[in-house]
Order: C-alpha cells, then sequence, then structure tokens
C-alpha cells in the first residue's frame, strides 16, 4: 500500500454456495482517481463494487477505504455515496426532497440544506426543476437528480454502477462529460462500473479490466489499448477490436501465436507488396473514415480505416500491409509476449 493509496481491495473473492462471483480481486486506487471497472456482463463488476460498498461481505480478503480496514463493516459506516443504472428516486417525493433525502435523515439545518440544494442543482444543470416529480423529468434529467443526491452527501468516493445504460447514446455522451467534470472539479474519487469500452476509456485514468470473476488487466486507457495483455483485452477495447491473424501466415513469426494489429495501423498495399491478401466484405461508411472490412483464412477481425468517403467493391481482392513495430504478439495460451526475433528471424 503506497502513501497515495485511499482505497484498497487486498485480494478478495467472494462466492455463492460454491459458484464464482470474484476472486484475487486486488486493486490499488490513488485518492481523486477515476476508476473504471470494464468487463463483458456476468464477469464481477457488480460484485466488485457490492463488496466495496458492503453490501456484500467477501469471503477471502480485505478493504481498506482511507486508512480504515472496512472488510466487516456495513455499508452505513464506509462514507461512500452510490450511483445506479436504476435511478432509485422516491416518485412521490420532488427533485428537491429526492435531493435533501439524506441530509434531512442526518438532521443537516434546514438552510444549510438549502444551500447545498442550490448549489447542486447549480452543478448538475437543474436548476428550475426542484419541484417536478420524478416522472415528469427524462431519462438523463433523473439520472442528473441521483448524481445530485450523491453529490450532496459530500463523501470522498463515490461507486457508480452503469449509471448511463438507460440513456441513449446521445445523452449518454453528453452526462459521461457532466460527470467526468464534476469528478474532476470536486476531487473525488470515483469506481465507475460499465460494460461499455468506450465510456471506461473516454472516463477513467485507471481501467480494471475484467472476465469470469478474475481481473485480466489494470491500466491506463492508452495502456490498455496500445499494451493489451492478452487477447480478451487486445478484442475488448478498442473499436473495431483488434484484427488477429494465426502466426503461420506471417513469414517468421511461430505458428502457435497469434498476431495482433490494430486498423489505423495496416495500410492498403501495391500489388505483389503486400503480407496478406484479402477479400473486401464490407464497406461502411462513418463521415470522417471508412471502414472496410477484409476477410483472409488465417485471420479474424481484419477492419482498414482510410480517409474520408471511399467507394470500394465488395469481394475484390486487395493487398493489406503492416509494419513488425506495430504488431501485438500472444502466446498459445492468449498472453502477450514481447516480440523479438531469433537468428533464424522467428519470433520469440
Ligand atoms: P456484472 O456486474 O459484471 O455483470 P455480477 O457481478 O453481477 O456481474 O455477477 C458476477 C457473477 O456472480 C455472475 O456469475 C452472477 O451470476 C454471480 N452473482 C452475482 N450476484 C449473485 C448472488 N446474489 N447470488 C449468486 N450469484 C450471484
Ligand atoms: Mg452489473
Amino acid at each position: 500500500m503506497t502513501s497515495k493509496s485511499f482505497v484498497v481491495l487486498d485480494n478478495i473473492a467472494k462466492r455463492w454456495a460454491g459458484q464464482l462471483g470474484v476472486e484475487n480481486i486486488s486493486l490499488d486506487i490513488p485518492q481523486g482517481a477515476f476508476v473504471a471497472l470494464l468487463g463483458p456482463s456476468g464477469c464481477g463488476k457488480s460484485t466488485t463494487l457490492r463488496l466495496l460498498a458492503g453490501l456484500e461481505m467477501p469471503d477471502e480478503g480485505k478493504i481498506i477505504i482511507d486508512g480504515n480496514d472496512v472488510t466487516g463493516a456495513p455499508a452505513s459506516k464506509r462514507n461512500l455515496s452510490m450511483v445506479f443504472q436504476s435511478y432509485a428516486l422516491f416518485p412521490h417525493l420532488s427533485v428537491a426532497e429526492n435531493v435533501m433525502f439524506g441530509m434531512k435523515v442526518r438532521r443537516v439545518p434546514r438552510a444549510e440544506r438549502l444551500e447545498k440544494l442550490r448549489d447542486v442543482m447549480e452543478m448538475t444543470g437543474l436548476t428550475g426543476y426542484e419541484d417536478r416529480k420524478p416522472n415528469a423529468l427524462s431519462g438523463g434529467q433523473r439520472q442528473r437528480v441521483a448524481l445530485a443526491r450523491a453529490i450532496v452527501a459530500g463523501q470522498k468516493l463515490c461507486l457508480m454502477d452503469e449509471p448511463l445504460s438507460n440513456l441513449d447514446a446521445k445523452l449518454r455522451m453528453s452526462v459521461r462529460k457532466d460527470i467526468k467534470k464534476l469528478q474532476r472539479d470536486l476531487g473525488i474519487t470515483v469506481v465507475y462500473v460499465t460494460h461499455d469500452q468506450t465510456e471506461a476509456m473516454s472516463m477513467a485514468d485507471m481501467v480494471v479490466l475484467m472476465k469470469d470473476g478474475r481481473i485480466q488487466q489494470i491500466g491506463t486507457p492508452d495502456q490498455l489499448y496500445s499494451q493489451p495483455a492478452n487477447i480478451f483485452a487486445a478484442e475488448f477495447v478498442g473499436a473495431p477490436p483488434m484484427a488477429l491473424i494465426q502466426g503461420r501466415a506471417l513469414p517468421g513469426f511461430r505458428d502457435d501465436f497469434s498476431i495482433g494489429v490494430r486498423a489505423e495501423k495496416i495500410d492498403l498495399a501495391e500489388t505483389g507488396k503486400g503480407r496478406l491478401k484479402c477479400q473486401i466484405v464490407d464497406c461502411e461508411f462513418l463521415g470522417a473514415e471508412t471502414h472496410v472490412g477484409l476477410e483472409h483464412e488465417l485471420a479474424v477481425g481484419l477492419t482498414l480505416k482510410l480517409d474520408g468517403l471511399v467507394q470500394k467493391q465488395v469481394g475484390e481482392f486487395v493487398e493489406i500491409g503492416f509494419a513488425d513495430k506495430d504488431l501485438h504478439v500472444f502466446d498459445k495460451n492468449g498472453c502477450r509476449v514481447e516480440f523479438k526475433r531469433d537468428e533464424q528471424g522467428v519470433s520469440t
């Protein structure tokens, strides 16, 4: 535990009747960090968050928050706030009453309550909506009320479980920016659960990628993107996912290895000069660029990114090239290996 650690999960495990929830979860979160727990549905993100919140008790391991061992402590003693996917607002209370509910329970004086309400309404862009009931608000506004309620709690740690997944794509993007700005302005530590890699990559300082109840990789968004620890990370992070080529398709690479390459590192090559000959299977214009889907019998996920609008004939054969320095090499277990060539020119 470094001096800057604010939240520490030390080798946490949780099982239900022998069935795995999560195991070997170790995390060290500095104060003020925005940490995303990322992974497919069922990988253990919510379980990890609930363990941190005190809504579940671990079978193994230790949890430290702000220097205190809270492993056995109830949720109410952990000094944190939570925001869920379902906004969990009281339908019969107004926006203002929902936001101030916790303060009222804690008997915060009325004048202070109103002052905090005014500040937080301003911060979350809800000024003017104080008297509305939740059913007279849009999804985005409801989620903002839930955020406001978490903010007025004044805790240094806020846990969020897929808070944006009920919103449409456009709104998700704008609330995503609001959350990030609030977190930065308030200097709070956020642990944020999402299955959406774009959300995790755009918001977090630190991404914890999970699969089947275990951590696969912990790193900055850049580290996850540019040095995926295994094939799962390579395919889960980034859009489109990293393409994977069987080693035997490329001279000089071991047959049992998989070679990964990102779409933006692939170029069209002149006939006879490419490293792979592929067939165009689709062509998708996205505005600033065109994504050309390619098929090769020894590869999956090959995509070529071309600037602007490019018309390519589906069915046409093209040759592609890429530089060795842009390749990611994974061993037969799917783990990243550092790429070196031996005297025979074979990668090891
Ligand atoms: P995620 O949030 O990543 O979608 P969860 O943490 O909810 O995943 O679930 C992780 C695993 O733990 C799943 O296999 C899930 O079925 C199991 N699980 C979660 N909560 C319970 C519970 N209360 N009882 C039994 N199994 C559970
Ligand atoms: Mg979940």
